[in-house]
């Protein structure tokens, strides 16, 4: 089934056209990643599709319709979260949760559960600030999750992670997906090509190519390996 649908799609900053036009759909259950270059328009598309960021022109319809606010359906963690370092992972799970509007006893459930998931349990009581790049970016995906989003939007998640963190955060998120339709971005075709079923490759804010990740390797083998870009 379709969950998302995006329909020419275009996003201007003055004279500086970051999304060009785009149109694709996300089915539901799909593991989706957005991959291109550093200024490709992968974080505008994302902020777009969170609803966070106004489509300078196009449209985005969630289950078939176009929503007014589909931020209730979306969970979103953005290129470079920020925390309060200062409180526990359990602390600010709570905080998230009720700031999502579950009361006391359903943030507390929630959080204990979400920290069992992304493998924090026995860290909950330690502040944030020590954590370690994935362990941050796994309390992101929590944080993310607190609402039980039908969409989880990651942008860019693992860039910024040394080998460990990365190894640690894409094993989260394969087992996050067998759950949850997931898009994420990357500038990087093998993240791209360990954990997603279906891949769009933006440049310069337009398609170069989408589709099934295997048919897509298949097809544009050779090119996709120019297309490497870290
Ligand atoms: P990166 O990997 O570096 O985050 P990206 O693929 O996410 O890149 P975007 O951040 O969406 O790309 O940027 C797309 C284009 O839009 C770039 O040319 C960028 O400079 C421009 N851009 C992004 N945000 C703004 C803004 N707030 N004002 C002006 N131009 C912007």
């Amino acid at each position: 089934m379709e969950l998302l649908r995006v329909t020419n799609l275009v996003k201007k900053y003055g004279s500086t056209n970051a999304v060009n036009g785009l149109s694709f759909h996300i089915d539901e259950g799909r593991c989706v990643s957005l991959l291109g270059a550093n200024g490709a328009g992968k974080t505008t598309t994302l902020k777009m599709l969170s609803g966070l960021l106004e489509p300078t022109s196009g449209s985005i319809s969630f289950q078939g319709t176009k929503q007014k606010d589909i931020r209730q359906y979306i969970g979103y963690l953005p290129q470079y979260p920020s925390f309060f370092n200062w409180m526990s992972g359990k602390e600010f799970l709570v905080f998230t949760a009720e700031l999502a509007k579950l009361n006391r006893k359903e943030a507390e459930e929630r959080s204990e559960e979400l920290l069992e998931r992304v493998g924090l349990l026995d860290a909950k009581k330690r502040k944030i600030g020590g954590y370690s790049g994935g362990m941050k970016q796994r309390l992101g995906l929590a944080q993310a999750l607190i609402h039980r989003p039908k969409l989880l939007i990651l942008d860019e998640p693992v860039s910024a992670l040394d080998p460990l963190g990365r190894r640690e955060v894409l094993d989260m998120m394969r087992e996050i997906k067998q759950e949850t339709t997931v898009i994420f971005s990357t500038h990087v075709l093998h993240d791209a090509q360990e954990i997603s079923d279906d891949i769009i490759i933006i440049n310069e804010g337009d398609i170069a190519i989408s589709g099934e990740l295997e048919n897509v390797i298949e097809q544009y083998r050779q090119p996709i390996i120019q297309i490497e870009f870290d």
